[in-house]
């Protein structure tokens, strides 16, 4: 994905963000561009920084206010824009902030499009002169906008859903997602009980859902007997369930269960990357159809998805694609669709997950402390493992028992590791040999 990201203060400096928009405007052929943001606290200043840029090159502006990465994209293609911003961290904490560059079909820039931008850079461009300066429209209807087109997804009986009257906690970690999450609940008929829903910007647990983190989210669920309890990112791409017995089942149940879903009601394909959990292939396996692997990174995913004209796709971190709204992760297309599941299957999520083969993950990051002896270190785990390897993304290697996928980081010092399989031992023995390598 193309953008630029950063610390607040340090390396990421309005100056930069205007700079950088304004590049994006002539990129964008000076057109009209929707921009959204998450709750941090250099969001409004960054935001700024971004309206100015994309004035600057004689750009129209429409502003979304706090909304959830998702809502950008599709608001893009909605307005027919030439392109848009989301200016987002995502999952990282909150010193950081990042741009999001969005095209004109509502998904992000391809690499060969962010080389297209680097050079309007490099070759510096044009600002138009003061009468040519275009208006900012504050356009509050985007969530709304969002939610009647998810309303209009045929194979979903939302009458059914709302009939239902779910009890559901969501924890939206006072971020992007503060108000569309609890209020598209509503609209599903659900009890809501909001946790972290305020616009502050103050992540009061660490932004990505993963069971360590939604302590809170879990004792809440118990405490008020809700159906199920939802939490999101900074940014809303991303989504986690809590049980009704309140235990936070990790995030590669979210894709799980979609895809039961999705293919009870749909014959095709789906698309996965290769860390996603092996429980999609079981699942694929109940409906006679398969799931593709992609390289790891939604762009990947959804240029494989277009290839095989997949029905559905998705990323193990709790990230759901659904082709009849929008190829991005959108975790309101993933509320939506679990609801559903529930509904018509009258089980609960307890119920559903025992139904799934149990499998045990593991995954670990190694930090180093610099490329050089990243690289040095993924050498050695290279003339380990690679000649049983499959070197599509990274070494994803396949045993009796499961498997392991090793992956250096495009951009950081690290290398991460991940491990599936049957049995607990099994999956912490070779974690453990791959670190130690
Ligand atoms: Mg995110």
């Amino acid at each position: 994905m193309s953008g630029i990201r950063g610390i607040v203060g340090n390396d990421f400096t309005p100056e930069y963000v205007t700079m950088y928009s304004g590049a994006y405007g002539v990129f964008s052929k000076r057109k009209k561009i929707v921009v959204g943001r998450d709750s941090r606290r250099s969001g409004e200043m960054l935001k700024n920084a971004v309206i100015a840029g994309l004035l600057s090159v004689g750009c129209e502006v429409i502003d979304l206010g706090i909304v959830p990465t998702p809502t950008v994209l599709l608001n893009v293609k909605e307005l027919k824009a030439e392109g848009g911003i989301a200016i987002t961290a995502s999952h990282n904490p909150s010193e950081w902030n990042a741009l999001k560059l969005i095209n004109k079909n509502g998904e992000f820039l391809s690499e060969e499009e962010g080389k297209i931008l680097d050079k309007i850079i490099e070759k510096d461009f044009e600002r138009v002169k003061w009468s040519e300066i275009k208006d900012v429209f504050n356009d509050e209807k985007g969530v709304e906008r969002h939610i009647e087109r998810i309303f209009k997804l045929k194979k979903i009986n939302f009458d059914a859903i709302i009939k239902r009257r779910f009890k559901v906690v969501i924890d939206c970690v006072n971020g992007a997602s503060y108000f569309a999450y609890p209020h598209f609940l509503r609209r599903l008929g659900c009890d809501v009980i909001e946790l972290f829903c305020e616009d502050t910007g103050d992540f009061r647990r660490d932004p990505e859902p993963v069971p360590e983190n939604l302590k809170v989210l879990e004792n809440l669920v118990k405490d008020t007997g809700a159906d199920i309890g939802f939490a999101t990112d900074a940014d809303g791409d991303r989504l986690s369930i809590v049980s009704d017995r309140g235990v936070a089942i990790g995030e590669e149940y979210t894709i799980t269960l979609a895809l039961e879903h999705w293919f009870s009601k749909i014959n095709g394909t789906s698309v996965v990357n290769y860390s996603t959990t092996s429980m999609v292939d079981y699942v694929a396996k109940k409906y006679k159809t398969v799931v593709l692997r992609a390289k790891v990174g939604e762009a990947n995913v959804v240029r494989r998805m277009k290839e095989y004209n997949a029905v559905i796709g998705g990323e193990g971190n709790g990230g759901v694609i659904l082709p009849d709204i929008q190829y991005t992760r959108d975790a309101m297309v993933g509320m939506t669709l679990i609801l559903s599941l529930l509904t018509e299957s009258k089980k609960t999520i307890t119920e559903l997950i025992s139904q799934l083969p149990k499998l045990f993950m593991i995954k670990e990051t190694k930090h180093f402390d610099n490329l050089d002896e990243r690289d040095k270190f993924y050498k050695r785990l290279f003339e380990k493992y690679s000649k049983n390897a499959d070197l599509t993304d990274g070494m994803k290697i396949y045993y009796k028992e499961g498997w392991l996928h090793l992956r250096k980081s495009g951009t950081e010092p690290i290398i991460r590791f991940i491990c599936e399989g049957e049995n607990e031992k099994w999956v912490t023995k070779i974690i453990k040999e791959a670190m130690e390598a």
